[in-house]
């Protein structure tokens, strides 16, 4: 297995069916799986044309586009890395992700190349002039386009002929794959090397998942085999996360061509473009980070009547325990799934789905054919019983080969072939996986363990609350205490002393909120997940010059 032949059995396959959707300018731009395999294939024959090869390294860099997945083909078409580049980053950042990646040539939009011009000034001056833009640059100053060139794509007939025929790709399934980052929410975003086999692991896996979950709630054979097949109408996905991340790239993009499915891109999340986007575009499938799912619902009678969507997949961070029972009231019907896994693993390693969400919706499901999960203690590393709270690790084909220019970071999260997730959970004795919290976001009162994941849902359980992040504070006496920062439902009002009084009785002594800080938004990462530290932060700020409310 590798990327080259399934994307280009996919791009043949649904050759006359629409693939992306995206943003250009005011209006929009429709590419067909044809139109994208076409203009891959001139870029691939281009890359070859300046040189690169299987196994070079191309760094993709931008806002969703047709043009990145058009990037994102041609690399593989030519057996070559792609780098995914979290273009939210600043230059600085950005410097450091090239210098652990070491990129043969790195492919931009016109805004990300703007944002580089230091990085890009600094490799021109050491000769190497390798950024290219494919889309405009003309808003940079002519004094600041040193090292960036406007990509136009030329390619000889012979170079064409090498994409098509495949010629000098002997890759292996255990050749590198792709390199994506972490999403940083617990420190600066790590290199991820994944194989071939690695991240095409994650479709076939993720598959025979659900057709596992459909034959469990008494489906047909038919019906399961049914899940592994395109759908008889096309499913149409909007896609409100970057796909420079595990889920953009392999949940949403890769998971759309496996099924011949659409892809609406959004740039970046805004409620109100989502929802005129689900109408307009006719979108049944949506999803995200549960903050996601959690605001499209909220919203839910703001599209047309009759509207419906199919399924509704989340994941990257817990989900609210009231989500559920929401997306079946808006839409009854709708299947819901959700998957837990990360960047290191290529993505979620369980899912949990259908009659199995309803069923166990505090389970994440049961890990995936080819993964094997592992609770063990924290300290000693031994493994622990059913259902004791514990480390997760994993081991299967779909884990990393490490991270690029950290051996320490490897090292420390690779041990005997089993990655440490950093995750906190447990395990029934039937393999049903439940997630704690993370290790970093344990607050740890007294000595009492206190899983920020705990306070967070008894928060969110007040209607008032939309999104709610625990974190410590620090007490001279107890060592730490629980803060919270919490967003307010749009129209709601509340004090601080309101929400609390409403969340004590929902939670044990230990976890009742010393502080509680009312925010406009949680600060959040691209990923579209809440950054810990800089919640700490603020809400440290107001622990420190407050009486305690409690
Ligand atoms: P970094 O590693 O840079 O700090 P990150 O861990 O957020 O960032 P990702 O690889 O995007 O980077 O996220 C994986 C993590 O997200 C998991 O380790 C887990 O903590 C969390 N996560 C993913 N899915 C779920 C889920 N369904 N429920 C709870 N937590 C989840
Ligand atoms: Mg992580």
């Amino acid at each position: 297995p590798h990327f080259r032949a399934f994307l280009l059995a996919q791009l043949d396959r649904f050759a006359d069916r629409d693939l992306v959707s995206s943003p250009e300018g005011k209006s929009r731009e429709t590419s067909t799986y044809g139109d994208v395999h076409a203009r891959a294939v001139s870029l691939a024959a281009w890359l070859r044309g300046r040189g690169l090869r299987a196994s070079s390294r191309v760094a993709i860099g931008g806002l969703n586009s047709t043009e990145w997945v058009v990037a994102f083909v041609a690399v593989h078409l030519l057996g070559a890395v792609p780098v995914l580049l979290n273009s939210t980053l600043h230059p600085g950042q950005q410097a450091h992700c090239l210098t652990i990646t070491k990129p043969d040539l790195i492919l931009v939009d016109g805004k990300l190349a703007e944002q580089i011009v230091p990085v890009a000034k600094r490799l021109s001056a050491k000769g190497y002039n390798i950024i290219f833009a494919w889309s405009s640059i003309a808003h940079i100053p002519a004094s600041n386009r040193a090292g960036i060139q406007q990509l136009t794509v030329t390619a000889t007939e012979a170079d064409v002929a090498a994409i098509e025929a495949g010629e000098g790709f002997d890759l292996t399934p255990e050749s590198d794959g792709q390199i994506l980052f972490t999403s940083g929410t617990t420190s600066a975003p790590k290199a991820v090397l994944v194989t071939q086999r690695g991240a095409l692991s994650h479709i076939l896996s993720s598959n025979i998942t659900s057709a596992r979950a459909t034959l469990r709630a008494g489906g047909s054979y038919a019906d399961a085999q049914a899940r592994l097949n395109p759908p008889a109408t096309q499913n149409v996905m909007l896609v409100p996360v970057p796909l420079f991340h595990v889920t953009g790239c392999l949940s949403w993009l890769i998971k759309a061509m496996t099924f011949g499915s659409k892809v609406v891109f959004m740039r970046r999340w805004d409620v109100d473009t989502a929802i005129d986007l689900i109408s307009s575009e006719r979108v049944n499938v949506i999803g995200g980070v549960p903050a996601i799912a959690t605001s499209v619902v909220k919203a839910a009678d703001r599209l047309p009547p009759g509207h419906t969507i199919s399924s509704v997949n989340y994941g990257g961070a817990p989900p609210p325990a009231s989500l559920a029972a929401e997306i079946q009231k808006a839409w009854p019907g709708a299947s819901l799934a959700n998957g837990y896994g990360m960047t290191e693993t290529n993505g979620i390693i369980t899912c949990l789905s259908g009659a199995d969400y309803i069923a166990n919706p505090k389970s994440v499901g049961v890990p995936f054919p080819l993964t094997q999960v592992r609770i063990v203690h924290p300290d000693t590393r031994e493994p622990l019983p059913a259902n004791e709270v514990g480390l997760i690790l994993v081991k299967g084909s779909n884990v990393m080969k490490g991270y690029l220019g950290d051996a320490a970071a490897t090292q420390k999260a690779m041990q005997d072939g089993w990655f440490d997730t950093g995750d906190l959970g447990s395990m029934t004795a039937e393999g049903w996986l439940s997630i704690g919290d993370r290790q970093k976001d344990m607050i740890i009162r007294g000595g009492e363990n206190i899983a920020s994941a705990e306070v967070e849902h008894a928060l969110c359980e007040d209607l008032r609350v939309e999104h709610a992040a625990a974190v410590p504070v620090p007490d001279d006496v107890l060592g730490e205490r629980v803060g919270v920062a919490v967003t307010l439902a749009p129209g709601a009002t509340a004090t601080p002393g309101d929400i609390l009084a409403s969340a004590e009785p929902r939670l044990r002594h230990a976890a009742r909120p010393a502080v509680v800080v009312i925010l406009p938004t949680l600060p959040r990462n691209a990923s579209g997940k809440v950054v810990k530290t800089d919640v700490k932060k603020v809400v440290g700020r107001v622990w420190a010059n407050a009486a305690p409310v409690s």
